[in-house]
C-alpha cells in the first residue's frame, strides 16, 4: 500500500524551507537535499501510475508543483538504456535515485563541449545542480535490462521552464520546454480513511 503521508510530509517540509530560506540557493540545496535523501530512502510512497516506463521515452510525472511555482517534484522513470539529451535547467535542481541506478555526465560550454567522466548514482544518492556552477548534463539509465526511477526537485515549474538542449560536438544550444508525461497529478491528499478511523475510535 502507498504511504501517502510520507510524500505529504516531504511537500510540507519543502514548502516551509522555500518559504523561510528561499532567497538562499545554497541553503535550499543543502537542507532540501537532506529532505529528498530522506524521501528516497523509503520506497513505499510512489503511486504505481507514476512508476510506469514507456517503451521509447523516459517519463516525467509531475508529483507536485508549488502554487507559487517556487519548486516542483517530478518522478523520472527510465526504461532500459534510456537517456536524456545534453541539457541545462536554468533553475537549481536535485536528483535522488530511488530504484536502479543512473549515470550522469556534466558538460561545460565550448565547441566541442568539455565533458566530465560519467558518475554513477546508486539508490539513496542525491546529486545537486546549480546554474551558477554549471548545470549542463546528460543522464542515462545505468541498466540495459531494467527500469530505474529517480525523484527530482527543481527551483521552478520545471516542465514549463524555457531551457536548452545542446549538441555536444558543436556546442550549439537549442531552446526547449520539457513538459510532463501525464496531464494528471496523483492524489496524495485523500486522508479520509484516517479521519474515518479516528471518528470510529471516538464513538467506541
Ligand atoms: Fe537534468
Amino acid at each position: 500500500m502507498t504511504n501517502t503521508r510520507r510524500f505529504r510530509d516531504f511537500v510540507r517540509s519543502f514548502t516551509r524551507l522555500v518559504e523561510t530560506q528561499g532567497e538562499s540557493e545554497e541553503i535550499v540545496l543543502r537542507d532540501g537535499g537532506k529532505l529528498l535523501g530522506d524521501l528516497i530512502a523509503h520506497d513505499e510512497w510512489l503511486p504505481e501510475d507514476c512508476a510506469k516506463p514507456h517503451p521509447q521515452y523516459y517519463q516525467q510525472y509531475l508529483l507536485h508543483c508549488d502554487p507559487l511555482e517556487r519548486f516542483s517534484v517530478v518522478s523520472f522513470v527510465w526504461g532500459p538504456g534510456q537517456k536524456t539529451p545534453v541539457h541545462d535547467h536554468t533553475v537549481w535542481g536535485m536528483v535522488g535515485v530511488m530504484r536502479g541506478a543512473e549515470l550522469c555526465r556534466r558538460f561545460r560550454p565550448g565547441s566541442p563541449m568539455e565533458a566530465t567522466e560519467q558518475q554513477r548514482l546508486e539508490p539513496g544518492s542525491v546529486d545537486l545542480l546549480s546554474p551558477a556552477e554549471g548545470d549542463i548534463h546528460e543522464v542515462t539509465n545505468a541498466f540495459e535490462d531494467r527500469v530505474s526511477i529517480s525523484i527530482h526537485v527543481y527551483g521552478g515549474n520545471i516542465g514549463a521552464v524555457e531551457r536548452h538542449v545542446f549538441d555536444a560536438t558543436t556546442g550549439a544550444a537549442k531552446p526547449f520546454v520539457s513538459g510532463y508525461s501525464s496531464p494528471f497529478l496523483p492524489n496524495f491528499w485523500d486522508r479520509s480513511a484516517e479521519v474515518r478511523a479516528s471518528m470510529a475510535s471516538r464513538t467506541t
